[in-house]
């Protein structure tokens, strides 16, 4: 079969992966003149680093399995992770459960709440039973009072903006289940992964193999228009930035553009369309500082203030050798928020005008003259908004068009989305296609 995968991000690749693994020649199309999607890099101090900072959780099983059938799974490192929680003008060390005894912005029967009820979060076994509440109304009928209030509701409302309590209550649930898995020995220490080399290290190997089986990779070459004759999508048709229109014939396609992007390339029937357009984005975007200091000891740095104008402060350098960045301290701020937004339309900086008076809430010597480079991302389809009852509406991978699949994070579920669960399912496409199409397999070669 001749594949037309759309998309070079983790998804994307690791589906053209495993379609190249059996013998089937794969194109793949990509907008951007490089690949990795969302999990990209830029260079930064003499290395690279994601657009977005990225990291692994231990029970991240997929894409820990696709480094070892790559074989780059020993340049993946475990870290110990440092996550603090700035709420009431104080930071506080959120990292393990002694920690959060000493949490002290919440009496000391809250604290013990908060930690017993994540222990109770855990131990539910189906999250099924969850689909019907919002994560919001649950966790203010069963937790409440300030350990709400002080913690889980800024989180919410942080990382959600207007929708936080839209969310269902699935997405709680499964962050808590990665996060207690991420944890080791009696302590509970958070052990985080990270590929020396960055996330690169994953996706030039992909690429690589990819290459070599013959598959090929078109980088600034948007699709435009995906063909549909009588019911059966048949090819593509491409933009490359240089060069001409592009108009190639294929068996079969898989896109992983984002579900409001989709609709441009081609017609589809109003119902799956409406699953598609019920899903709404988050935009992020990212500002990285490059300092000659660190601005506190913490890798992730949880915002409970509404009057800090990011929602989260993760500072690289406090996980990852500042070796790698020239000796620079490396420093992310970030927001989730609606396109429509003012401050998704800032410049780099009337942003850091808005950001940085706010860091000597961090450490109080903080001064501008620390900050040697700026570097600023956006990302539009950063964070899809699930909603209650969601398994009742996921848009299916199979299009209601034949030989036409679609594989984007609005369609991972229960978990939120993540470069593991886009493996995994970009590998599950990959099976997918075979079985649906094998009976009318054209061998390339
Ligand atoms: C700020 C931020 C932090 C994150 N942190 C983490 C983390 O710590 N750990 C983690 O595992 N995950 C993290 N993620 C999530 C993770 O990066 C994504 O879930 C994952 O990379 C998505 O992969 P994908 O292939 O499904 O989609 P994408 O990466 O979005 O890939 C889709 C690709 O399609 C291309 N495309 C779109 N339209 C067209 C077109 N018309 N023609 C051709 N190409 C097109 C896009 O350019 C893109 O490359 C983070 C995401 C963000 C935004």
């Amino acid at each position: 079969m001749k594949i037309g995968i759309i998309g070079a991000g983790a998804a994307g690749l690791a589906a053209a992966y495993d379609l190249s693994a059996k013998g089937h020649r794969v194109v793949v199309y990509e907008s951007a003149p490089f690949i990795g999607g969302q999990a990209s890099t830029i260079p930064v101090g003499g290395g690279v680093l994601e657009r977005g900072y990225h990291h692994l959780f231990t029970n991240d099983r997929a894409i820990i399995d696709l480094m070892v059938d790559l074989g780059v799974d020993d340049q993946l490192k475990w870290y110990p992770s440092r996550v603090g929680t700035y709420t009431s003008g104080k930071v506080y060390k959120t990292t393990t459960p002694l920690d959060l005894l000493r949490f002290g912005a919440l009496p000391i029967m809250d604290r013990i709440k908060l930690g017993l009820f994540a222990l109770k979060v855990k131990r539910i076994g189906n999250w099924k039973d969850l689909e019907d509440q919002t994560a919001d109304f649950w966790l203010r009928e069963r937790l409440g009072g300030m350990a709400y209030e002080k913690v889980w509701a800024p989180l919410l409302k942080g990382k959600f903006g207007e929708y936080y309590d839209q969310i269902g209550m699935p997405w709680f649930w499964s962050k808590i289940q990665t996060r207690f898995a991420s944890r080791q020995g009696i302590r509970g220490r958070e052990m985080l992964g990270y590929p020396d080399g960055s996330f690169d290290t994953v996706f030039d190997a992909l690429k690589s193999a990819i290459k070599s089986r013959k598959g090929e990779i078109r980088t600034s070459t948007p699709v435009t228009k995906i063909e549909v004759v009588d019911g059966v999508a048949t090819s593509l048709i491409a933009n490359p930035t240089t060069g001409e229109e592009i108009r190639e014939e294929f068996d079969c396609i898989l896109s992983t553009v984002p579900s409001f992007s989709f609709p441009d390339l081609v017609e589809l029937p109003v119902d799956y369309l409406s699953r598609l357009t019920g899903v709404h984005y988050l935009a992020a975007v990212v500002v990285i500082l490059e300092m000659t200091r660190p601005l506190t000891n913490i890798y992730w740095m949880n915002i409970a203030d509404p009057d800090v104008p990011f929602l989260g402060l993760i500072e690289h350098t406090n996980m990852l050798p500042e070796e790698w960045y020239g000796g620079n301290n490396v420093l992310y701020l970030t927001n989730y928020l609606d396109r429509s937004e003012e401050m998704f339309s800032m410049s780099k900086d009337e942003l850091l005008d808005v950001y940085l008076p706010h860091l000597i809430k961090f450490n109080p010597e903080f001064d501008r003259s620390w900050i040697k480079e700026v570097h600023y991302n956006s990302l539009s389809a950063a964070q899809p908004i699930i909603g209650t009852n969601y398994s009742q509406v996921i848009p299916d991978h199979r299009t209601p068009i034949r030989r036409l699949y679609l594989a984007n994070t609005t369609q991972i579920y229960p978990e939120d989305r993540g470069t593991n669960y886009s493996v995994r399912m970009g590998r599950q496409l990959a099976e997918t296609i075979l079985r649906d199409e094998g009976e009318n397999w054209r061998n390339w070669a």
